[in-house]
């Protein structure tokens, strides 16, 4: 059932015992979304606790209450008066949907999220579910500190690539400068978010040598298989490098986590890759979305190419002489 954001903060302001969560392979808008809401309830006498069904990349372990999130045991059962998802429908929270019978209360921002069967507060049009939060904040009467404004700003700039994707809005931008008016310092968290170990960056490198160009250079691929996986703490980042390639709209990363489970994410430039990535059984937005294929690298990619080439070319996006022009140039045909 869908509500409005007067009655998502009166159903936060009538619970007692609130847990909250967000998705797995957590990223700054969930992880700051989390912190954000746990000290918010906090100060409003609720009690509170974070779970997060996956381990908290580094890059974000400096952020306020982090120690806080938990993850949840096998089996445990925990009653609360509502759980809260943020930043994802329930699908994707784990083992956490499992730990409690409490209703559930969906903050979200995916255009994909559907919401059955629980009370569903979605704005597709906002760039980050912080950009929610902070709304949320007014409508609670609570006072932004400086460390819920921190965990806000997180998401909002990892969101919107530091404020350059197109979901970056006029009120992205009033809800970032209030923020720093409560004491932010965007430049040491760009510093964190960005910083890499000089082993990641040569996993990069590696990364870049394997990417490839379909259907006439409209479609880039980057292919991380799973020995390359395992020498790196996160791909957070990888598909911006191949993003920017001028004659790309979609750009894709593929890495195969383990046998038979790959995860792509997806970003363009003007297709619709949400509904692809749905199709896929994945979801997300208009310009970044993302699913997991329970198949080898190979079959994966075969999967992934014909679902993105099929889907351009019913959106008029590749011509059927491009689509048939699908033979692959690895960066190594070039000459440098
Ligand atoms: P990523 O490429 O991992 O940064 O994800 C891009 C967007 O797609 C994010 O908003 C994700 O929440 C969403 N997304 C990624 N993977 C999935 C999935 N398996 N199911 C639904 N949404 C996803
Ligand atoms: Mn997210
Ligand atoms: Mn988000």
């Amino acid at each position: 059932m869908r509500i409005t954001l007067r009655e998502t903060a009166d159903k936060l302001k009538s619970a007692e015992k609130i847990l909250l969560t967000a998705h797995i392979n957590p990223d700054g808008d969930a992880i700051g979304s989390t912190l954000a809401m746990l000290q918010i309830l906090r100060a409003m006498g609720k009690n509170v606790s974070a779970y997060i069904d996956d381990k908290i990349p580094k890059n974000f372990l400096t952020m306020p209450c982090v120690e806080e999130i938990q993850r949840p045991a096998e089996g445990e059962k925990i009653s609360a008066d509502l759980l809260v998802v943020l930043d994802t429908s329930i699908d994707r929270t784990g083992k956490v949907i499992d730990i409690t019978d409490a209703p559930i209360l969906n903050i979200d921002h995916h255009v994909t999220n559907k919401g059955e069967n629980i009370y569903l507060y979605d704005e597709p049009t906002a760039a980050a579910t912080c950009e929610i939060i902070f709304k949320l904040c007014e409508e609670l009467g609570a006072n932004i500190t400086k460390e819920i404004a921190i965990c806000l700003y997180s998401g909002l700039a990892t969101d919107t690539g530091f404020f350059n994707y197109s979901n970056t809005k006029p009120a992205t931008f009033r809800a970032a400068a209030s923020l720093v008016e409560c004491g932010v310092q965007p430049n040491l968290i760009a510093e964190k978010f960005e910083e890499r170990t000089f082993r990641e960056l040569k996993v990069m490198s590696a990364a870049l040598q394997t990417t490839k160009l379909f259907f006439g250079g409209k479609v880039v691929g980057m292919f991380i298989d799973e020995e390359l996986f395992k020498q790196t703490d996160t791909t957070e980042g990888f598909i911006d490098l191949i993003r920017v390639i001028d004659s790309v709209d979609v750009a894709f990363v593929l890495t195969c986590r383990e046998k038979n489970l790959c995860r792509v994410s997806m970003r363009s430039k003007t297709v619709n890759v949400a509904e692809i990535a749905n199709k896929l059984g994945g979801g997300g937005h208009i310009r970044a979305a993302g699913c997991t294929i329970q198949k080898s690298f190979f079959e994966a990619k075969n999967i992934l190419v014909h679902a993105i080439g099929q889907y351009m070319i019913e959106t008029e996006k590749l011509t059927s002489k491009e689509f048939l022009l699908n033979q692959e140039i690895s960066l190594a045909d070039f000459e440098i």
